[in-house]
């Protein structure tokens, strides 16, 4: 007896999932409608969306940007080592940035979460060395998770860790290195993680990134704290937090460096 009652409330169970499922996601309009539907009922007019001033050139700071560069200071910058520091990087002709090998990475001096970014970078000059050695620097978002900075222009190395991967996390979908003479940009659509209250990760950060407009990372959630050795993973919980740029030995350029807080 008890047998055949069980697939019947199986089945009933499932058909009253079925119909719940229906009319919380309606994919075709219900036969008969309450009222009939004018096109104003489905317009939403406020609060009206805040106008953005775009640049005039694509790539270029939008009117709501913070400018974390221009080329004519480091003042949004300080040492990654001791923060109370000035940043000790060099300026190049008002125009960019190059890392002073050995004086350690920089981070800015505000700390975001969610974020768009804009950063461009470019390898050194001269071509020096090959694999990690060309050319390296990263962009660590919130001081943690390293978007890779390399010249992969004719440069061979493990896939998740050339440029445009997440380093030892995620390759980047295609290689869209420019030259080493010239400059390349990364545009970036960051979501912070989320943590538990006790600290557990509750939602991965995940990461958007186009590679000279080319997408390189697709929405992917980000794995952890990026560790040269060993898996990554989500030590602790952590607010907003600085983005650092890395001095791995290498005379990397940057300029045109701006953010959107989302
Ligand atoms: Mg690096």
């Amino acid at each position: 007896m008890k047998l055949i009652k069980l697939p019947i409330l199986l089945m009933t169970f499932v058909f009253a999932a079925q119909i719940q499922a229906q009319t919380k996601y309606t994919s075709v309009p219900p036969e008969e409608s309450p009222m009939p539907m004018k096109p104003e009922m489905t317009e939403i007019w406020e609060p009206e969306v805040e106008v953005v001033t775009p640049a005039k050139k694509l790539g270029d700071a939008p009117s709501d940007a913070i400018i974390l560069f221009d080329g004519s200071t480091l003042d949004q910058w300080v040492s990654q080592k001791d923060p109370s520091k000035p940043a000790p990087w060099k300026i190049v002709d008002n125009d960019h940035m190059e890392v002073v090998p050995g004086s350690g990475g920089i981070s800015t001096k505000m700390k975001f979460g969610d974020c768009q970014l804009h950063v461009e970078f470019s390898a050194p000059d001269k071509v020096e060395s090959e694999s990690q050695g060309r050319g390296n620097s990263g962009v660590f978002l919130q001081n943690r998770y390293e978007l890779q900075v390399l010249d992969s222009y004719n440069n061979r190395t493990y896939r998740n860790g050339q440029a445009g991967s997440i380093y030892k996390d995620h390759a980047p979908l295609v290689n869209a290195m420019r030259g080493p003479l010239e400059w390349n940009t990364y545009d970036v659509i960051y979501r912070a993680p989320r943590f538990k209250e006790n600290g557990e990760i509750d939602t991965k950060a995940t990461i958007t990134v186009l590679h000279n407009g080319v997408l390189v990372q697709n929405n992917v959630a980000i794995n952890g704290t990026t560790f040269y050795i060993g898996l990554h993973n989500y030590p602790e919980a952590h607010g907003d937090d600085v983005i650092s740029l890395q001095d791995h030995g290498n005379k990397t350029q940057f300029r045109n460096i701006w953010l959107r807080k989302l």
